[in-house]
Formats: C-alpha cells, structure tokens, sequence
C-alpha cells in the first residue's frame, strides 16, 4: 500500500510538474507568474522529477522544434521515423543531449523567453545527484516493499519523466481520433478522459491550438490540468494570458 502511493504521488507530481511548468509554462508561456513563483515551482520540478529531472530550457527548444517541424525529419521524436518507442526515446536524448551542450544551436525562435535557472540546472543535471535521487528510491522500497515483484517498478521511478514524455510522443501522434485534421501532423487525441497523462494525450486539440491552456475541446474530453491551472489563477498565484475554456 505505501509503494502503491509512493508509486502514484511519483507518477502524478512528476507528470503534472512536466505539463505545468516544462511544457505549458516554460515552452508555450500559456501563463505568466511573478519571479518567486517561477523559482518556487522550478524546485518542486526538480523535486518531483528527481532522479530524471529534465532541464527546462533544453526541454522547452526541443518542445518548441516538435511543434514547428511535427511528424517532419526534423522532428525530434516523431513516432512516424521510428519502429519502437525506445529508438524514438534515444533519438530524443540525443537531441536533449545536444541541446545541453549546445552542439545544437536553436535559431532565435525557439530560445526566446526560455526559462532557465542555471545554478540549479547544473547542480541537477549531473550523475551524482541522479544516483542519490535513484538511490533515495531504491531504499525506499527496501524498508516498504512487501512483494519482490514490486521492485520491477523501481526502473518506471529512475526515468519517469523520459517515460512520461515517450509515452506522449509516442501514442500522441500514432493512436486516437482527431478533431481538427488541418493540423498537418500525425496528432491524436489518445485518451478521451485524460487522467493518466493529466492531459498531455489531447495532442491533436494541442497542435490545433498550441497556446490554449485547456486541452480538452469537446464536451466529453477533460483535461485534469487545466482545472488547477484556473484555481491558480484565480488564486493570484499566476496570470493566464489567453483565458479561453
Ligand atoms: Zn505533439
Ligand atoms: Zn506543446
């Protein structure tokens, strides 16, 4: 019971730590949010994602290269290039790799406005506190595990926002049903009630509208982001630009 919940609150805090801060705050700037608010959530992103922590500028120009050159050769991770999820994974990293040592050199477009805190970036992208961040994870299930297959979770903990983003990338423009088909890409809608991805498989209402903060458009899809992004607003904590339902 108590990896059951270590399992969920992992799973859910990294994911909605990527959708809110990586991917709608950092890439797509959905929403604007005071100084102190950023430096507060960039260390709860690191701390959700820990062990697999992905460093939000590198993040947001190869996001930013997925929307400009979707399901295109110069897409970093479109499933249309790749036979498995894993060959699309390593592409990925290679790109992100680049990225953080600046092998690739994004056009103005895709560094504008990136959000970056470069002490912590490099303090968190090393090995050391990687293998600490996956220790930390391992003797947690040493004292709490009650069954040995539960163990064969552990690997989900080391690469949990690697796998999240695989997950997206993979099913996101390979499986689902599409509103708009005038996206020109491969988007889906996967899920039609989102809880798992907190909203990240409505990839194809996402590329229609690539700076709406709702990604859910018809009235049976639900985005389970978008509700925490309004209280947040409405809380003073950040300010939506766009405020479209
Ligand atoms: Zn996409
Ligand atoms: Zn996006």
């Amino acid at each position: 019971m108590v990896i059951l919940i270590f399992f969920i609150v992992h799973w859910f805090g990294s994911l909605f730590f990527q959708t809110f801060f990586l991917h709608r705050y950092a890439s797509h700037s959905m929403f604007t949010m005071s100084r102190f608010w950023e430096r507060f959530f960039y260390v709860l992103t690191y701390l959700f994602q820990g062990s697999s922590f992905l460093n939000p500028r590198a993040y947001s120009i190869m996001h930013r290269m997925h929307h400009a050159f979707s399901d295109t050769e110069r897409d970093p991770h479109s499933p249309k290039y790749f036979s498995s999820v894993f060959g699309l994974m390593i592409n990925t990293k290679n790109v992100y790799m680049d990225l953080i040592s600046n092998r690739i050199k994004p056009g103005e477009n895709f560094a504008k406005n990136v959000v970056s805190w470069p002490a912590l970036d490099r303090f968190a992208d090393n090995w050391t506190p990687r293998i600490l961040w996956g220790a930390i994870y391992t003797l947690f299930y040493v004292v709490f595990a009650t069954e040995w297959w539960m163990f064969a979770l552990l690997p989900i903990h080391f690469l949990m926002g690697p796998i999240h983003g695989a997950i997206v990338n993979w099913f996101g423009h390979k499986y689902g049903y599409r509103n708009f088909n005038d996206t020109h890409d491969h988007s889906q809608n996967t899920l039609f009630v989102d809880f798992l991805t907190m909203g990240e498989l409505f990839q194809n209402n996402h590329h229609k509208f690539p700076s709406r903060a709702n990604f859910a458009t018809r009235f049976f899809e639900f985005d389970p982001t978008y509700p925490v992004i309004k209280l947040m607003h409405w809380m003073g904590i950040i300010k939506l630009k766009n405020n479209v339902n």
